[in-house]
């Protein structure tokens, strides 16, 4: 589990730039997935040596109506479930009454705030933080996202506490296994190990009916583990004689109680069972549309290098040109995991159900399978003849050879020379041959330029 960042503040203090400075990514390349970044408002930060999620809640302006005010709601659940709240506001401008409202909202949650006064670049920064005071939040930080000055203080101070609760909070990123001992240990270790499969989805597009269904019928499924909003149930099953854990965000405790309580949806749950998985199954109500939310909980899950199985679901029922309209929909809008494999199913009659274990197992193993630098070098050769990487500054960018990095997901380690340089359309040709080559399916693949050796 990671601790959870909440940044609040009104419009225009830098919550996204702050947002994106901490979740930019090592430079690893993953995937493109357009669209997603620009509105996307949850992220894995890895900042400095620090690990959480961190949520850019948005919208908050203080007197929030209509639309805005449904907005503002899962700002609010965020801000409630978050472990630590940043509020951000503007040193430049001084404290305003959007602010003092905010303020006041926070100081009645028993939440850790902590003030950020940002934009303090080219100011005196203790006299332009010393306004916030007034806020009454305690201590003010000063910190200028745009430049990441402050930054380490300020996460430093929040993050530290947490460290015991969390201890991921500060996990020193892995070493890659360079020796190829190292590389097997770790195959051997994924394949000894259960698949941690998160079913995750929007509200009412059938998690718990499709949660019981994989279980099956005659399982007696009596929880009523005690736990947050932010706690999914692990259920572990066998399946021919694959062991799995099923992380269920819907509650299958759901079924079977009398006071059917709705489960209220979390983002944040759904999110740390993400995180916690090997292979990620989103499921997809096939009377809605895509919505923003499945992809960015695609998009989460492939920057945290999740496998991706797709299941669409409530298939039954459905005339055939709307499953026709659908089938090109989908396409086009998940055209960036096209690696992942797409089942369309009735949770409720238990049709295609049965498959989706299959593409579980194969994702599972395309991510953890070993791959030889033998193999690797040689498909990386028949790529570039294939295709000849193109000219940087007149000279002819140069591969030397390949190989595994580490697993789930795979990463892809090249050598060269000037392999930094290479754009982005050539970089983007090298994944897909290697996917293809390779027949990695579910997966998304890392690959890294290391010059030189
Ligand atoms: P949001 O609406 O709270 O997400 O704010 P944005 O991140 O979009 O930032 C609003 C404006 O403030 C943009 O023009 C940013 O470039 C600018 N900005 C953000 N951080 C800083 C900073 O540290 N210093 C300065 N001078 N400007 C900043
Ligand atoms: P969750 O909120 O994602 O866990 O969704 P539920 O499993 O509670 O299902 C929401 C509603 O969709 C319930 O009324 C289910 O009976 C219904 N439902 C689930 N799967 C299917 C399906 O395959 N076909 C149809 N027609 N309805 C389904």
């Amino acid at each position: 589990m990671l601790p959870v960042v909440a940044l609040v503040g009104r419009p225009n203090v830098g919550k996204s730039t702050l947002f994106n400075r901490l979740t930019r990514t090592r430079d690893a390349l993953v995937a493109d997935f357009p669209g997603l970044t620009r509105d996307r408002k949850y992220g894995q930060a890895n900042y400095d040596g620090y690990h959480f999620i961190v949520i850019d809640t948005g919208g908050l302006q203080g007197d929030e109506e209509g639309l805005d005010l449904r907005m503002a709601e899962q700002s609010l659940q965020a801000i409630d479930e978050a472990d630590v709240v940043l509020f951000l506001v503007d040193a430049r401008e001084g404290v305003t009454a959007s602010d003092q409202s905010i303020a006041e909202h926070l100081r009645r949650q028993e939440k850790s705030v902590w003030v950020a006064a940002n934009k303090v670049d080219g100011l005196d920064a203790d006299s332009a933080a010393a306004d916030f005071y007034q806020l009454g939040l305690g201590e003010v930080y000063h910190i200028a996202a745009a430049h990441g000055r402050g930054i380490n203080q300020l996460l430093q101070r929040t993050l530290q506490p947490l460290a015991i609760e969390y201890p991921d909070v500060l996990k020193v990123d892995e070493e890659l296994p360079e020796d190829d001992e190292g590389l097997v240990r770790q195959a051997e270790f994924y394949a000894d190990q259960p698949i941690k499969l998160a079913i995750v989805g929007r509200p009412n597009v059938g998690k718990s009916t499709l949660t019981n269904r994989l279980l099956g019928e005659d399982r007696v499924v009596v929880f009523d583990m005690p736990g947050t909003t932010r706690d999914s149930i692990y259920i572990d099953m066998e399946r021919d004689d694959q062991k799995y854990t099923i992380i269920d965000t819907a509650g299958v405790r759901k079924r079977g109680k009398i006071d059917l309580a709705v489960e209220k949806f979390s983002v944040i749950k759904t999110l740390q069972a993400i995180e916690d998985a090997n292979v990620v199954m989103l499921v997809i109500d096939a009377h809605d549309n895509i919505g923003d939310q499945d992809l960015s909980l695609l998009g989460f899950a492939l920057n945290a290098g999740r496998s991706i199985v797709i299941a669409v679901n409530k298939w039954d029922g459905m005339d055939p040109d709307a499953k026709e309209w659908l089938k090109v929909e989908l396409d086009r809008r998940l055209g960036f995991v096209d690696f992942a494999r797409m089942h369309f199913i009735s949770a409720l009659h238990g049709t295609n159900v049965g498959h989706l274990f299959g593409s579980v197992k194969e994702a599972y193993h395309s991510a953890t399978q070993r791959i030889s630098t033998s193999q690797l070098t040689r498909i990386m050769e028949m790529a570039e003849e294939e295709h000849q990487p193109p000219l940087v500054r007149g000279r002819r960018v140069k591969l030397k050879y390949a190989h595994a990095g580490g697993y789930n997901p795979p990463l892809i380690v090249i050598h060269g020379n000037q392999v930094k340089s290479l754009p982005n359309t050539y970089k983007r040709y090298l994944m897909n041959y290697f996917r293809r080559a390779l027949k990695v399916m579910g997966t998304p693949i890392k690959i890294e330029f290391r010059e030189g050796e």
